[in-house]
């Protein structure tokens, strides 16, 4: 398996500008799970997870159900704590950082989650500014917003598209427009890092080129890095800059597209064979299901 860690310090994408700064993570010998190691029915979620995550890139978290994806992305997000190995962000250690410091950084959007609460959709982006928000002007209801805050979140409205909707109760959107405004809510935190989990589920084609589209525009115009789990493998052959394909909570196969996106990677990770070519405008690995005479296993 071609299995490629990150070179360290140069940035090569088109929002990389300078040379040798730090990773954005780096993260080494990571091992978790939940609950306490060594207990009764306790496992091992992630093992020896070693990897780089480049300022200004799109990283793709691709593998089986139950590989690790969202943990690892929880402990990205410094929602969870590994037992096991260090996790740096910028350079800084995560242990080390408040849950406050980490958010003025680090923003997630979380799976589809259908339990929202009937905030108007500017409110919802609002909250976005939490983490952000002057201590001495904190009250639990709204009002504690100021000019940067307000301006943060309709300029994240804009980008997502949903400032027409601003007055709109968040239980009556479509799924497309619901997940824009979850993610123009990260936005307005104006993190360096966005991680998404599975950001295009349930949507449809247009809405997920559309989202996918932004994601590359932010990354391109102001340097964003993004961490996204997907389980599209075209979705992250196409619009993610390097992929990391977990299988049993490793990292079985590390690099670009075109590295990682093999019929040997994808027989082995998920026990299936699949058709792969160029796609025909990209030239990136495109995945095709076999037809139904093909055997399912190899
Ligand atoms: P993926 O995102 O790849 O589907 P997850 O990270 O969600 O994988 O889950 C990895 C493993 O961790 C699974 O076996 C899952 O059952 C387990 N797991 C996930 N969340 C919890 C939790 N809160 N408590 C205990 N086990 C969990």
């Amino acid at each position: 398996m071609s299995r490629r860690q990150g070179e360290g310090g140069r940035i090569d994408t088109a929002a990389g500008a300078c040379a040798d700064a730090a990773q954005a993570y780096d993260l080494s010998e990571l091992s978790f799970c939940y609950g306490r190691p060594g207990a009764q029915d306790v496992r091992w979620v992630l093992q020896d997870v070693t990897l780089q995550v480049k300022p200004g890139e799109i990283l793709g978290i691709v593998g089986p159900n139950g590989s690790g994806k969202t943990s690892l992305l929880k402990l990205l997000a410094k929602l969870a704590a590994p037992q096991m190995g260090d996790i740096a962000l910028f350079d800084r250690s995560l242990t080390g950082l408040s849950q406050e410091e980490t958010a003025q950084t680090v923003a997630f959007v979380p799976q589809e989650n259908a339990q929202l609460f009937p905030f108007t959709v500017a409110e919802t982006v609002l909250m976005g500014r939490f983490p952000h928000r002057q201590r001495s002007n904190w009250s639990l209801g709204f009002g504690w917003e100021n000019q940067d805050d307000c301006r943060a979140a309709a300029q994240a409205m804009e980008t997502m598209d949903i400032a027409h909707l601003a007055a709109r109760l968040v239980t009556d959107l479509s799924g497309g427009e619901r997940q824009r405004t979850m993610i123009a809510r990260a936005l307005a935190q104006m993190p360096r890092v966005l991680l998404l989990d599975e950001p295009t589920a349930f949507l449809d084609l247009q809405h997920q080129i559309g989202i996918c589209s932004v994601l590359r525009r932010l990354r391109d115009e102001r340097g964003l890095t993004v961490v996204i789990v997907s389980h599209d493998l075209n979705l992250a052959s196409q619009y993610c800059d390097r992929i990391a394909m977990l299988k049993d909570g490793r990292v079985a196969a590390m690099g670009t597209p075109s590295e990682v996106m093999s019929v040997e990677n994808v027989r082995e990770v998920y026990g299936c064979t699949v058709l792969i070519d160029a796609h025909p405008e990209s030239g990136l690995p495109r995945i095709t299901l076999p037809g139904p005479s093909l055997p399912v296993h190899p």
